[in-house]
């Protein structure tokens, strides 16, 4: 089977779960065997996690769909993710804010940082920006950002994230270590948090000065 017509089979599945017509649309665009390395392009429309290399993964497809469904993405927004990875997650996000908004996407490890940008160019996304750096640091340069997207678990939420995020924005990010919980956090207009729960998740973890400590080999 063509590409294609395995991506409409998935984007199908996935609106099973009730997610916003504008994220299907956006995944239907799409073309995740070009952020999967070569040999698992055969995979690519497997609601599945895959490696990446350096013990990295591409999210599950339905992950990245419940993520940027929960964050209510709307044309025109600044966006800031931690953790590249393979640039997906960005080029979904980056499909839904439109030419006249913007994704950040930190990614820790220079080889991911690369694939990522090589793998967005590939697909024609102009309006992404890959950064190598610590991302539990955020972005200085371009805060405030309306949404924020984790893409690794963190202990807690970090301090410099909560401070970049724009007053009435939104954060997803998993917190935890084994039993992680996704948390969906609205920064209020007085500065405040109302955090909500939506359930237990697998992330890989974010390490860094406000993540986790670099694992010992
Ligand atoms: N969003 C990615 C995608 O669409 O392919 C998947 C991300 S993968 C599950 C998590 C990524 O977070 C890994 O690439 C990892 O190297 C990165 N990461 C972990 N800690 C980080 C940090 N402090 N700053 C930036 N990236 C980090």
């Amino acid at each position: 089977m063509e590409y294609e017509e395995k991506r409409k089979e998935l984007v199908n599945q996935i609106k099973e779960e009730g997610i916003k017509k504008q994220v299907l649309e956006a995944m239907g665009k799409v073309p995740r065997h070009l952020f999967v390395p070569k040999y698992l392009k055969n995979s690519a429309y497997i609601d599945s996690p895959l490696p990446i290399g350096n013990k990295q993964t591409i999210s599950a497809p339905h992950m990245v769909a419940i993520m940027c469904d929960v964050l209510d993405i709307d044309k025109g927004m600044k966006i800031l993710e931690i953790g590249a990875g393979s640039g997906y997650n960005a080029a979904v996000m980056a499909e839904m804010v439109g030419k006249e908004g913007h994704i950040y996407s930190i990614e820790r490890i220079p080889f991911l940082k690369q694939f990522a940008e090589n793998n967005l160019r590939e697909a024609g996304y102009t309006n992404v920006t890959v950064i190598e750096a610590d991302g539990t640091l955020g972005y200085p340069p371009q805060a405030p950002y309306e949404r924020m997207c984790v893409t690794s678990a963190a202990p807690s939420i970090p301090l410099p994230l909560k401070e970049q995020l724009s007053a009435g924005g939104i954060m997803v990010i998993p917190v935890g270590k084994y039993m992680q919980n996704l948390i969906l956090a609205h920064k209020l207009d007085d500065g405040t948090f109302r955090e909500e729960k939506l359930g237990g998740v697998i992330f890989v973890p974010l390490i860094g000065k406000y993540g986790y400590r670099e694992a010992i080999e």
